[in-house]
């Protein structure tokens, strides 16, 4: 696994994963763009994810919302009153910075100071972030009694009393801009998921329970987006959210933290590598019973969330739905005269209608890249001596599943050959593969094996009968990344042979 953050950036935009959005005018600050691989790893972890959630099982169905949500769904979901965090300006430098970020950035004995200030342990931080919160005036001083420092200047800072700062992006719809006329970009895809429930259920027929699953895009305002694709302001989610009977959910909320967790393992993260945080009350989204969050140990950071597996309750659909009185909602859900729907479903048993629980497995697509792109980084030195990296990514996440190489660029009866061997693997629908005549076939290997490709298939002049081993006619070397053993294959083997290997 990569041994620092530094090392995989490096890397990703060396390679063509990751570049920095808008990089020509000097970048935007949480936003980046996908590369060449990038969008190709990025591709096959999502499709990994929907063939496992979706096409494997007989209780899921798929579903692609728009980005652009009517204020009223953001309302109603809670975002418009809860979704901030807290957020402190520095006086001096006139910088901002989320609270928690600033004070878990400091040296240990600032944050200590901060602690006992604000009259909580240090071993609780999550508890000292909300008494600041709690205790705002108080908050202020004890930031600048412990000489918290701004991370900008570097100066001890003059704090600003905390204030939440909700992280919604605002857009407006149509050709008037006014109060009235603005909608909000998604802060998850969940909420397309929620509004959506009575067309699916109705178009499907499902009965409890089911779930619907959903990838794309979400937009968060962070106040310090940082540490590469780790915490970004637009980011992709892969969302299911799993609709059941209630007093069933405490059981599928196990269940799916199985799932997830053999997911992440089949997508070459072990099991090891990821902590579970069952989160404490005190923290849990306005929405949750019980959450867990899947803590992934990424390189420079630690253990940090990639996934947050929340028992939702009956409260987004009880939230979302008219009639609510009449439908014994069991979440704290404020009114709704809005709605001219009825979120329910038959109860399995009784056939009454129900307003199901929902658990919800979600999945940041920036974070599964680092996290997949970290495991698969490895440093090798070999027999001769010299080092090589090289991203022993599983075969299905693999950006490029076989370079066809052909020896001399120049020579039509090899390139035409290695043409044609790349258009019989590619029509096999494994993924890309590459015709790449750069010339120099160490260098390709070399790049080939730092980009993960599992496959390396190399014409040569034996392969049509000029070389020294008549032999050796119609066959081609393949060579292996991880093993660097190269084989002679038959041509007329080899979709087969890769078949076998990459399925
Ligand atoms: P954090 O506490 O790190 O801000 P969160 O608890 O707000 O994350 P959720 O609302 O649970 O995150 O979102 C579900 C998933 O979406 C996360 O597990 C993560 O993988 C991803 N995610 C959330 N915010 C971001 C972000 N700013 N950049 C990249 N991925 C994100």
């Amino acid at each position: 696994p990569a041994q620092s953050m530094e090392e995989l950036v490096s890397l990703c935009k060396r390679r063509g994963f990751i570049f920095q959005g808008s990089e020509i005018y000097g970048g935007l600050q949480g936003f980046w763009d996908y590369g060449p691989l990038g969008v190709e790893l990025k591709n096959n972890i999502k499709a990994s994810w929907w063939r496992t959630n979706i096409y494997e099982r007989d209780d899921m169905e798929g579903l692609d919302a728009s980005i652009i949500m009517h204020r009223l769904v953001l309302r109603h979901s809670g975002h418009e009153a809860t979704f901030s965090d807290p957020m402190v300006d520095n006086r001096k430098t006139k910088k901002r910075y989320r609270l928690d970020h600033l004070v878990k950035d400091q040296k240990a004995d600032v944050v200590a100071l901060v602690a006992e200030g604000i009259g909580e342990s240090v071993e609780n931080f999550p508890a000292v972030v909300a008494a600041l919160v709690a205790n705002p005036a108080r908050a202020s001083e004890v930031l600048v009694a412990a000489g918290v420092r701004d991370p900008f200047s570097g100066e001890v800072g003059d704090w600003t009393e905390p204030r939440p700062f909700n992280m919604m992006f605002k857009t407006s719809i149509g050709p008037v801009a006014d109060e009235d006329s603005f909608g909000y970009l998604r802060p998850e895809t969940a909420q397309g998921i929620f509004t959506n429930f009575k067309n699916v259920v109705d178009s499907t027929s499902r009965r409890l329970p089911f779930g619907i699953a959903q990838i794309g895009k979400a937009f968060r305002n962070e106040i310090t987006p940082r540490n590469f694709i780790f915490r970004v302001r637009e980011l992709e989610q892969m969302e299911i959210e799993f609709f059941c009977a209630p007093g069933t959910d405490e059981d599928w909320h196990e269940k799916w933290l199985r799932a997830r967790l053999a997911w992440w393992e089949a997508q070459g993260v072990p099991r090891e590598k990821i902590q579970i945080l069952d989160v404490p009350k005190e923290d849990l989204a306005h929405y949750s019973k019980r959450t867990y969050d899947l803590m992934y140990d990424y390189p420079t950071l630690g253990h940090e969330e990639i996934e947050g597996i929340a028992n939702r309750t009956d409260f987004d659909l009880g939230s979302h739905t008219k009639a609510q009185a009449e439908l014994g909602i069991q979440a704290r859900v404020d009114e709704n005269l809005d709605s001219v729907a009825k979120l329910t479903i038959p109860h399995p048993e009784t056939n009454k209608p129900v307003v199901p629980f929902v658990i919800e497995p979600s999945a940041g697509v920036d974070r599964a890249m680092l996290a997949v792109l970290s495991e698969a980084f490895t440093k090798e030195t070999l027999e001769n001596g010299s080092e090589r990296i090289v991203l022993k990514l599983k075969p299905h996440l693999a950006p490029i599943k076989v370079a066809v190489i052909p020896l001399a660029r120049n020579r039509e009866e090899i390139t035409s050959v290695a043409k044609a061997i790349k258009a019989d693997l590619q029509s096999l629908g494994l993924g890309r593969v590459l015709y790449e005549d750069s010339g120099n076939i160490g260098k390709s290997y070399r790049r080939h094996d730092e980009v993960g490709t599992p496959y390396c298939v190399t014409v040569d002049f034996d392969t049509v009968g000029k070389g020294e081993d008549p032999a050796l006619t119609d066959t081609v070397t393949v060579r292996d990344r991880d093993t660097l053993q190269q084989e002679r294959v038959k041509i007329s083997e080899l979709a087969g042979w890769i078949q076998a290997r990459l399925r």
